[in-house]
């Protein structure tokens, strides 16, 4: 199973991602994940994409697209992937096509997270992460189960993205409308596009998802 998870940013795109991985046995490719995986260890990428990442702006399609053309040839990729991130221009779209069509592979759902703006900017800057294990958290809507300790991994290491601030954020949204959004019509077209309600609780939108993946008979028997 293929999916895109498409939404702007704070939708719960990678809360989404994380779960529907451990239901599926299926890969997250998150591309701001490998971004900063780059950043971190001072690649070329992450050298070229730091500065554009906290204007909160997009990072060049040619890079993006070499970065997953890469990524989605790795052997773990077989048994299918969630792409969390990308495509996020037309451009990206239309390579991402290209790719896929090369391979024999095909995209089995494109599902959409819709949530209002108050709600994605209380979202991203309540956002922090185990620094171990990258499981998810929020300030007010998931906090761990025991204070200050990962519920996934037992670590007391967290962290905060330097881009999950007001300020960035504003950035953030205004490319998504700008340059993502375009991209919605692209998917519509095919019959395989299906809108979600992201401003519910976790487990109910976990629910509507897994519904229109079963609903696509591509989800197996669990
Ligand atoms: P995205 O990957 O789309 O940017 P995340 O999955 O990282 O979004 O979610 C953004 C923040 O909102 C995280 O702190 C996450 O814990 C929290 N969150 C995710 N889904 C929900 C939800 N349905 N209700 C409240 N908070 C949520
Ligand atoms: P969010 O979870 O808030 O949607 P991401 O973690 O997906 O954010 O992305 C963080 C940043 O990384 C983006 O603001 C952008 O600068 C860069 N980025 C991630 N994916 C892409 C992409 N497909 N194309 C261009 N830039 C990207
Ligand atoms: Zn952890």
């Amino acid at each position: 199973m293929n999916l895109i998870l498409l939404g702007p940013p704070g939708a719960g795109k990678g809360t989404q991602a994380q779960r529907l991985v451990e239901r599926f046995g299926i890969v997250q490719l998150s591309t701001g994940d490998m971004l900063r995986a780059a950043v971190k260890a001072g690649t070329a990428l992450g050298t070229q994409a730091k500065a554009i990442m906290e204007a909160g702006e997009l990072v060049p399609d040619d890079l993006m697209v070499a970065l997953i053309a890469e990524r989605i040839d790795e052997p773990d990729c077989a048994q299918g992937f969630i792409l969390d991130g990308f495509p996020r221009t037309v451009a990206q779209a239309e390579a991402l096509d290209h790719m896929l069509a090369e391979r024999g592979l095909a995209l089995d759902k494109v599902v959409a997270m819709e949530v209002d703006e108050e709600a994605l900017i209380q979202r991203i800057v309540g956002r922090f992460s185990c620094a171990d294990c990258g499981a998810g958290y929020h300030d007010q809507f998931k906090r761990p189960a025991v204070e200050g300790v990962c519920d996934q991994c037992g670590s007391t290491n967290f962290t905060r993205r330097a881009d999950d601030n007001r300020e960035t954020m504003i950035a953030r949204l205004a490319a998504y409308h700008e340059q993502t959004a375009p991209i919605i019509p692209h998917y519509e077209a095919g019959g395989r596009f299906a809108r979600v309600d992201g401003s519910g609780g976790i487990e109910a939108i976990s629910a509507a998802i897994v519904a229109v993946l079963e609903g696509a008979g591509a989800a197996g028997g669990r």
